[in-house]
This record gives structure tokens, C-alpha cells and sequence, in this order.
């Protein structure tokens, strides 16, 4: 019709898949129930740690989360979500997908942007008083945290800071490996749960800032490649 713009308004999702390629959802309070062995089992989350870079919904750029957040793990290397069935662009939890997938209107981000970063589940939500990681875990956080990874990269920039910069995360990284390490021994955890119980290892966390690491028998190596 002349003056009618003839652009079509989105109305409803036409599972185009984007979205939940850029990755699966963050978990809130209201989804708790979901979290249970052999639907959200511990072997298919993964806990984004406080100061690790994230993309909020709709967001291009990733930014330090302010608050630990827990995810539904990718696929394979990549973000996209696990229950994304490729072939169909569908959802194979689709009847139980948690809020943030069934508040996420791209048409329409009101929504998900009013819970985005609120009422999160955290790992200590999760795991259970009498589970034998929790110490662990503790341990973890206590000796393991994500550091500022807009300081690092700014002293890795810097030449004469770079090699202090350097060591202080090699030993961070050989840490977080270690303990991951006493978790494997003593209690058998495989790579899935891992996880969700310790993140992500730091030395892919830091990859973005241009890290790069060599293994010896000595542990982890260090190298600054560039940004
Ligand atoms: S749970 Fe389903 S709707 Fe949510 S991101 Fe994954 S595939 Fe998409």
C-alpha cells in the first residue's frame, strides 16, 4: 500500500536458531527443578565464573560477568547451545526450556533484558551440603579466581610488565590445574561435570587475551602471542 512500509514485523520466533547458537541460556532461581540427574545433570552445565568475559542476551560484546552465572554447556567447541537439534533448528527440551529461552523474544527483548543478569543460580545453589567436591570447590574459588581480564590485558599490552603479568597467571593456570587434578584422582570427576564444578580451565579463559600454553612435565607454560 503506497506509504505503507513494506517491511514484515516479526511476530513470532521463526526458529531461525540464532539465538540459541550464540549460546544456551543462563540458569535463574525459577529454574532450579530443572536441575536434576539425567535432564540439566551437572554433566551438561557449565558455571561461568565471576570476571569472565560473557555475552548478555541480545549483546555483541562479550563483558566480565559481575555475578556467577550457570549455563547449559555448548556443543563440541563452540557455544552453540547442546539442545539446539541442528537439522530443524529446534529445541529438544523445547517443553522444558528454562526462563530465559522462554522470555527471549528477539522481536521483542523487554523480557529477558528485565531478568538478564538477576535471581541467577550459582553453584552453590546446586551442589549439595554433604557432596565431597564442595570443599573443592571452595578451595578453587579461594585460590583460583578469574582475574580481571581487563588489568591483564592491559599489563600484557605493557612490555615492561608483560613478564610479571606472565608469571602471575602461570601460576594461577598450574593451580587451577592442580586442583582439577586432586578432583580427578580423588573422586574420578570427568571432563562433563568438571565443568560445572570448576568453570572453564583459566588457560582458556586467558586464550582471548592472546595466551597461549606449552605443556612440559613441569606444567604450563605461558606465552603472549597478542590480542
Ligand atoms: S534450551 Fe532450547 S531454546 Fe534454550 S538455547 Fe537451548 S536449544 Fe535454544
Amino acid at each position: 500500500m503506497p506509504g505503507q512500509s513494506s517491511k514484515k514485523i516479526k511476530e513470532a520466533c521463526d526458529r531461525c536458531g540464532t539465538c540459541c547458537r550464540q549460546g544456551g541460556p543462563a540458569l535463574h532461581i525459577q529454574d532450579r527443578h530443572l536441575v536434576a540427574p539425567g535432564f540439566l545433570g551437572f554433566d551438561v552445565l557449565v558455571t561461568i565464573r565471576r570476571g569472565e568475559l560473557a555475552r548478555y542476551p541480545l549483546s555483541d560484546q562479550p563483558e566480565p560477568v559481575r555475578q556467577e552465572l550457570i549455563k547449559i554447556q555448548g556443543r563440541g567447541g563452540d557455544w552453540s547451545c547442546r539442545f539446539l537439534q541442528a537439522a530443524s533448528s529446534s529445541c529438544a527440551i523445547y517443553d522444558r526450556r528454562p526462563l530465559a529461552c522462554r522470555l527471549l523474544k528477539c522481536w521483542a527483548p523487554d523480557e529477558v533484558l528485565a531478568i538478564a543478569g538477576r535471581e541467577l543460580l550459582g553453584r552453590y545453589d546446586l551442589i549439595a551440603d554433604n557432596d565431597p567436591l564442595l570443599l573443592l570447590v571452595r578451595l578453587h574459588e579461594q585460590e583460583c579466581a578469574c582475574p580481571d581480564l581487563v588489568e591483564s590485558g592491559i599489563r600484557l599490552r605493557s612490555l615492561s610488565r608483560r613478564a610479571a603479568m606472565l608469571c602471575e597467571l602461570e601460576q594461577l593456570v598450574n593451580r587451577d590445574i592442580a586442583v582439577r587434578g586432586m578432583a580427578l584422582q580423588r573422586y574420578g570427576l570427568s571432563v562433563a561435570p568438571e565443568l560445572f564444578y570448576f568453570g572453564r580451565p583459566l588457560f582458556q579463559i586467558l586464550a582471548p587475551l592472546g595466551i597461549t600454553v606449552t605443556e612440559s612435565s613441569g606444567g604450563l607454560t605461558l606465552q603472549y602471542r597478542g590480542a
